[in-house]
């Protein structure tokens, strides 16, 4: 805990005293530290890329000059860097506008059955590429109307359904579960419940409360090598905070993982 004492001479009606104050200043200290890290973190991430971009810059001026092959796989390996310094600020103008926007709820109302069929389908191909099946479990031919962005709750799935395809390796399945809560009945008033889960590798349960930080990761090697930015959860989170929704993750190693968002309907 940190305090900020302040002393201040006060004239008292018996007699000249001091007041001396203690204001719990923890929070704002945290949040200077916090903005300090992830500019830390930013600059390191995108200084990767770039020293790489650099290297291989410098190596096609001298060494790979006359290797015509070497020239287009080092080409091949610039342009994947490239592309990965734009995931990365694609992401992060995705995490401030999220948070300039967190405390604006949204008003206008969309499809939730909907958008997650049409998220599957764009997506289906990717899945196809890691050998991975997609699934989905709606309330048949119903609409599940909700408050809510459409691009950002879009941004949700998408984050959730491409983690799993990433991390769950060959030959499982990503199912993404929608129940709306005048279906059943113990639900009424609830909101409606939207979960992802994979049949994958899992998460050691350890990792679980910082799963949503800025750049954590738990495997960096496969994430980097998987195209990740390290932001993905940090913008799920910031978006349902948004939505006024809860978000839980379960994981066991080995069992798979399950995200679980409960929206409000009103
Ligand atoms: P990244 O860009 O690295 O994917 P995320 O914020 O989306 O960043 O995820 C943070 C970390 O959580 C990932 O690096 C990965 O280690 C782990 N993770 C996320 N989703 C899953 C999942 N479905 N199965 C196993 N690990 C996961």
């Amino acid at each position: 805990t940190t305090f900020r004492v302040s002393v201040r001479p006060v004239d008292l009606p018996t007699g000249g005293s001091v007041l001396v104050s203690f204001e719990d200043v923890t929070h704002a200290h945290q949040l200077v530290q916090m903005r300090r890290d992830f500019v830390a973190n930013v600059s390191h991430e995108l200084r990767t890329p770039l020293t790489a971009l650099i290297g291989f810059i410098e190596t096609l001026r001298g060494p790979a000059r006359n290797d015509p092959a070497g020239q287009q796989r080092f080409l091949g390996i610039m342009e994947a860097e490239a592309h990965r310094m734009n995931r990365l600020v694609g992401d992060l103008l995705s995490l401030s506008r999220v948070e300039a926007e967190e405390r604006v709820r949204p008003t206008s109302r969309l499809d939730l059955a909907e958008l997650v069929l049409s998220t599957i389908q764009g997506l289906t191909p990717m899945a196809a590429d890691n050998s991975v099946t997609l699934a989905h479990d709606l309330p048949e031919g119903r609409r599940v109307m909700v408050p809510g962005d459409e691009d950002q709750l879009r941004q949700v799935l998408t984050n959730l359904i491409e983690n799993g395809i990433k991390y769950s390796g060959e030959g499982t399945t990503v199912t993404v579960r929608l129940t709306a809560p005048d279906y059943v009945p113990r639900l009424q008033g609830q909101g409606v419940t939207l979960v992802v889960e994979d049949s994958g590798a899992g998460i050691d349960p350890i990792h679980l409360p910082r799963l949503t930080e800025r750049f954590y990761r738990v495997d960096n090697h496969r994430s980097r090598e998987m195209g990740g930015t390290g932001l993905g959860l940090a913008i799920v989170k910031h978006i349902v905070n948004r939505h006024r929704g809860r978000l839980r993750i379960e994981s066991e190693k080995g069992m798979g993982t399950r995200f679980t968002i409960i929206l409000p309907v009103g």
